[in-house]
């Protein structure tokens, strides 16, 4: 038995303050850490317990000066969703949240700790499969030859095929959020964008996080009426409930009159990372909201996509998901079985 030392931070300071030695790890709902504990794929020497801090703000959502709003890292999953402010104003976010996992384990993660979720690869949780760099820098990449069905199609490397697995992080890649962290430097904000990683050569690291920072808040800026009005989070997957996407989409229009005056537009369950489809926003913009159109933007999306004999079928179900969740935020689809409960 190894053992692991374990201490209760009183405030995010405090917590930063404890994190500064390697092999350290923050745990708040502990919903993805603990399990990869117990299967051996993380081995923390030390666990900063940070549920206790007692910074204003942590767990609780504001608004911002800006007519935005800031929810505290410390918020559970089920809390953000059901919070006036984020139902009323960013009704994709709680669509997503609600998505996402199961009821009980909602009301035990963070929304910190969602952004800071691993991949689901079974490779990587299984330790009886040496090969796997995410877990093992070097050792190879058992997905390459294996199982791929959840894998990725757009940005992967030889050493890793791996996607990541937050339905939340592909609501808040649509939203333009910012994450708010504070480490042994100070505080400093990163893009959503800019979060997580590809994988490159480096499959082992998920995000740019630097050593002893710890996520605060996620900021969104402020979203115009009419895009709120229109958004759906489509999310397929193999079952109806508690089960990581195939493939997701995250959207949002503003129309006027017939045409898309503005649209956003992010994917899940094809990379490494949420996917802002730029391609399509930019394709679709200014353009009335036809099939033709959607099909055409959504083609053009995929159109750089490397699957692999697995997940070849995911190019043609991204494309489709992308034009069906856009339909549905317009309304000009219902929603049908595959949709958010939200
Ligand atoms: Fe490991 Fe990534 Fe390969 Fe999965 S895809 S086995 S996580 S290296």
């Amino acid at each position: 038995m190894e053992a692991i030392a374990y201490e209760r931070a009183a405030n995010v300071a405090d917590a930063v303050r404890s994190a500064q030695t390697a092999g350290v790890a923050f745990i708040g709902g502990g919903t993805n850490l603990l399990d990869l504990m117990k299967g051996g794929v993380a081995r923390p020497v030390k666990l900063v317990d940070i549920t206790h801090l007692s910074d204003d703000g942590l767990d609780t959502v504001r608004t911002r000066p800006d007519g935005g709003i800031r929810i505290g890292a410390l918020m559970r999953n089920s809390d953000a969703a059901d919070h006036p402010l984020v139902r009323e104003r960013y009704p994709l976010l709680t669509q997503a949240l609600v998505a996402g996992a199961s009821a009980q384990l909602r009301n035990m993660a963070t929304i910190g700790g969602n952004l800071m979720q691993r991949t689901r690869c079974p490779y990587f949780y299984d330790t009886a499969f040496a090969a796997c760099n995410k877990r093992t820098p070097g050792s190879g990449c058992a997905a390459q030859d294996g199982y791929q069905r959840m894998h990725a199609i757009l940005g992967a490397s030889a050493q890793c095929i791996a996607v990541n697995p937050s339905d939340m992080s592909v609501a808040l890649a649509a939203l333009d959020a910012t994450i708010e962290v504070v480490g042994p430097a100070g505080a400093r904000r990163i893009p959503i964008g800019e979060f997580h990683r590809l994988p490159g050569d480096r499959p082992d690291i998920d995000t740019v996080l630097r050593p002893g920072e710890l996520i605060t808040a996620v900021d969104l800026p402020p979203l115009s009426t009419s895009l709120a009005e229109h958004t759906y989070y489509l999310k397929i997957r193999d079952r109806a409930s508690y089960a990581f996407a195939l493939v997701s989409v995250a959207a949002a229009l503003q129309m006027q009159g017939e045409r898309i005056a503005g649209v956003r537009v992010a994917l899940g369950g094809v990379a490494h990372k949420p996917w802002r489809a730029a391609i399509a926003e930019g394709l679709l913009t200014g353009q009335p909201l036809t099939d033709a159109n959607l099909h055409e933007a959504a083609a053009a999306q995929l159109r750089d996509a490397h699957p692999l004999p697995g997940n070849r079928f995911k190019v043609l179900l991204a494309e489709r998901a992308i034009v069906r969740a856009l339909n549905i935020a317009a309304g000009r689809e219902s929603i049908g079985v595959t949709g958010a409960s939200a």
